[in-house]
């Protein structure tokens, strides 16, 4: 049975004290939480959480493209099958003994020729030196008496030189060309090639620059290549997979150490 409540002039005399502190109690704590979630926005706002999605969904996304743009540049930069409209070139015949001398001293090759796969599935063009004898800043040497071709730095093979050497072949007056190509150096060429310029003459054994880990490389190395072609646009280097002969069978094997080949250089056809 209900028993009916009168509200006298006295209840409410009792009820609001307790109505007003309530009220203030819960406003008090909703401020404490607020006041809170501004001094350590990190990890308590609210909007933190969505700001920090965000940031992945763009780094992600960054992330995405900057792959399709290294393999695009790779696809670019290297092509394994024909040129079009004709057959890849017949590698010419070394010259006689003693024309080419080894780009560093004291190294051996970490990863051969045709040693792998870029991510966009052309072949290794040129050999990878490297060892123990041959610490970070080691000096690299012009491999032949050549014309200086270009230097610069490049998003893929960091700090690099090229140089365009001639020879001739026993019953062809007509001279063949190689080009040596060095990547990864720790800076630009020496001033011995900086003094001699694009076009100017360096001689075999000149010093021409130090091993580094510039561009993309995963520890320090000389990237060597020798091609029978090669574009340069501005600072980009083009040193094609088709044009590149096996350095290790142009240069010369006394003074070339044996050393482990590296577990993911085994081989890329
Ligand atoms: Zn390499």
């Amino acid at each position: 049975m209900l028993k009916k409540i009168k509200i006298k002039p006295i209840h409410i005399f009792i009820i609001a004290p307790i109505v007003l502190a309530l009220s203030f109690f819960v406003i008090n704590y909703r401020n404490n939480i607020l006041k809170e979630a501004l001094a350590a926005p990190k990890t308590l706002h609210p909007l933190t959480f969505y700001c920090d999605l965000d940031e992945d969904l763009v780094n992600f996304t960054k992330e995405k493209m900057e792959t399709s743009i290294h393999d695009l540049e790779m696809e670019k930069y290297f092509n394994i099958g024909a040129p079009p409209g004709g057959s890849p070139p017949i590698d010419p015949p070394p010259p006689s003994t003693g024309f080419f001398s080894l780009p560093m001293n004291n190294a051996c090759v970490t990863c051969p020729y045709e040693g792998y796969m870029y991510s966009s599935g052309n072949c290794h063009e040129g050999a990878d030196f490297d060892g123990s004898g041959t610490p970070v800043g080691a000096p690299i040497y012009n491999v032949a008496p050549g014309i200086i071709k270009g230097w610069g730095l490049s998003s893929l093979y960091g700090y690099w030189v090229a140089i365009e050497h001639s020879y001739t072949l026993p019953g062809n007056p007509s001279p063949t060309t190689l080009i040596s190509f060095y990547a990864h150096m720790i800076e630009l060429p020496t001033s011995e090639v900086q003094t001699a310029g694009v076009g100017g003459s360096i001689d075999r054994g000149i010093y021409i620059g130090r091993m580094g880990n510039t561009g993309n490389s995963h520890g320090a190395h000389l990237h060597f290549a020798l091609l029978t072609t090669m574009e340069i646009n501005g600072q980009e280097p083009w040193p094609r997979y088709i044009y590149s002969v096996n350095p290790e069978e142009y240069l010369p094997t006394d003074g070339l150490g044996q050393c482990v080949i590296l577990p993911a250089c085994g081989g890329c056809h």
